[in-house]
């Protein structure tokens, strides 16, 4: 299988050189040349496999260069028991008749971002051996939070990689921020960026772009990749907990097998809901993707109208990993359904970088409609719905999660479709604790008390034991101090690669 670039102005790749590059050079996101189908029988034999099992099997249709024992190194050495602590991976739980979450924070950052960040640097790594790559690939990535975390752990230590990750200074939380700042591994650099996130990523996309530096670094063996949710990497491994959640449902008798069911996904870059369009187009029997937005909801606006319009206020939110105004991979949907429309793609693509907006066609607006449906929580309404899923179920959902429940309750009213659904959940509630604490404990709970004292008080009012991954963060030794002005980036990835004496 080929991949392609959804601006069209590149030629088609191999999956490994997919990965390795990232990005593709047009500026574009590479897509899969065709989307490969699971028939019905097919998806009936994998019901008894397990978690890793079935991931070798999606990968395996994806990755066509890739042999099945690579594959399964891969998945093997992410998916491991250490890794993860639940053997089922990503389980599913029951919340009501129709309502179920799928968890996928159960490995070692706490988000979901491990489901595919623990397995990209394996991937890449054989990608590089596969492509003949001789450089050290070096891993840019610009974070609201937990992607920089994520993709740390799942990089440290790995042979032939470096990775430096650029966090917005006072834009992120305590807990995210001790989390990257105590980071332990001989390849790994983490840079406070004196700007917020949009600034932090517009650096990194910067740096990707110049070539006179690429060179630079290519005379000194390294070559530049990004383990943001842009490469085909960090996405395909997302689609095999859309398959392992609707095979656990049939497998509990929950639903029978062919019946279609709902998923809710809290959204901001737009890569785990684009995993479960895949999943849809792959032939899982899906109904409804609901794009569960925050209030900066330019996704919502979307979905409704067929028109993109990020020019408005930036807005800070108690659920900030989903704090987006651009969703780079919304851009591989818009491809697809526009009829792998290239030309269309880079006027719209065009249209959004000069004036902040575009408008789509009213057939690919149409099939939007037909596959997506969206809504979007505020701060007040999140708290909301963390307290009364508490009271009503004693289960405990992070901010991200909330949300995605709160617009799920809002997708049943105003549709009255009753069909089994399914909400992503993204985070662990221990890593937004503040917010969490405060919806559950009540305000006089939270007061005076800083985020790693809320880890004690929310484990002792629930129950829940802390993550691993997230306890004695304050007593790990500070190994990450450097800052950066935002102009300034390109010279700190300078320092770091070529003057450092390690
Ligand atoms: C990254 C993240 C999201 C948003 O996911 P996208 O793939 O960017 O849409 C939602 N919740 C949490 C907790 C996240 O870390």
């Amino acid at each position: 299988m080929l991949y392609e670039s959804t601006r069209g102005q590149f030629r088609r790749v191999s999956p490994a050189e997919a990965i390795k590059m990232g990005i593709a050079p047009d500026g574009g996101l590479f897509v899969p040349g065709e989307i490969p189908l699971v028939t019905g029988e097919r998806l009936k034999e994998m019901t008894a496999l397990s978690y890793q099992d079935k991931a070798v099997c999606i990968l395996k249709e994806f990755l066509s260069d890739y042999t099945r024992e690579e594959i399964k190194q891969c998945v093997e050495l992410a998916y491991a028991p250490g890794k993860f602590d639940d053997p089922e991976v990503a389980p599913v739980r029951k919340l009501g008749d129709s309502l179920f979450i799928l968890e996928l924070w159960h490995g070692p950052t706490c988000a979901f971002k491990d489901m595919a960040l623990q397995i990209l640097p394996h991937l890449l790594t054989r990608a590089a051996a596969k492509t003949g790559e001789e450089s050290t690939i070096v891993i840019l990535v610009a974070t609201s939070g937990d992607t920089g975390k994520a993709a740390l752990e799942g990089f440290k230590d790995v042979p032939g990689t470096r990775i430096i990750v650029f966090y917005p200074e006072r834009g992120v939380s305590e807990v995210q921020k001790l989390q990257m700042v105590t980071q332990e591994g001989e390849n790994v650099d983490v840079v406070a960026v004196r700007g917020n996130f949009d600034d932090a990523q517009t650096g990194v996309k910067k740096i990707f772009g110049d070539a006179q530096f690429n060179r630079e670094l290519e005379i000194e063996n390294y070559t530049l990749s990004s383990a943001n949710s842009i490469n085909w990497g960090r996405l395909v491994p997302q689609i095999v907990y859309y398959f392992s959640a609707y095979l656990d449902l049939a497998a509990r008798g929950e639903i029978s097998f062919g019946e279609k069911i709902n998923f809710v996904v809290p959204t901001g870059n737009f890569g785990n809901i684009l995993a479960a369009f895949y999943a849809r187009e792959m032939g899982l029997p899906v109904n409804r993707l609901i794009c569960a937005a925050n209030i900066n909801n330019v996704l919502t606006g979307f979905i409704r109208t067929g028109i993109y319009d990020r020019v408005r206020q930036f807005k800070k939110t108690i659920s900030p990993s989903m704090d987006i105004l651009i969703s780079s991979n919304l851009e591989r949907l818009l491809y697809h359904l526009s009829g792998r429309d290239h030309a269309m793609v880079r006027e719209w693509m065009e249209g959004l970088s000069k004036t902040g907006a575009y408008r789509v066609d009213k057939p690919t607006h149409a099939r939007i409609g037909e596959v997506f449906w969206s809504d979007f929580a505020d701060d007040d309404e999140t708290l909301e719905t963390i307290s009364s899923l508490y009271r009503r179920c004693g289960y405990v959902v992070d901010t991200h999660t909330a949300v995605g429940v709160n617009v799920y309750e809002k997708y049943a009213a105003a549709t009255g479709d009753g069909t089994k659904t399914v909400v992503a959940s993204t985070a662990s509630p221990f890593k937004f604790n503040e917010s969490v604490a405060r919806a559950i404990l009540g305000e006089g709970a939270v007061r005076g008390k800083d985020e790693i004292e809320l880890l004690e008080a929310l484990s002792a009012a629930t129950g829940m034991v802390i993550p691993p991954g997230l306890k004695d963060l304050d007593k790990k030794p500070v190994l990450h101090r450097k800052t950066a002005a935002k102009d300034r980036m390109k010279a700190a990835v300078r320092n770091i690669l070529l003057n450092s004496a390690r």
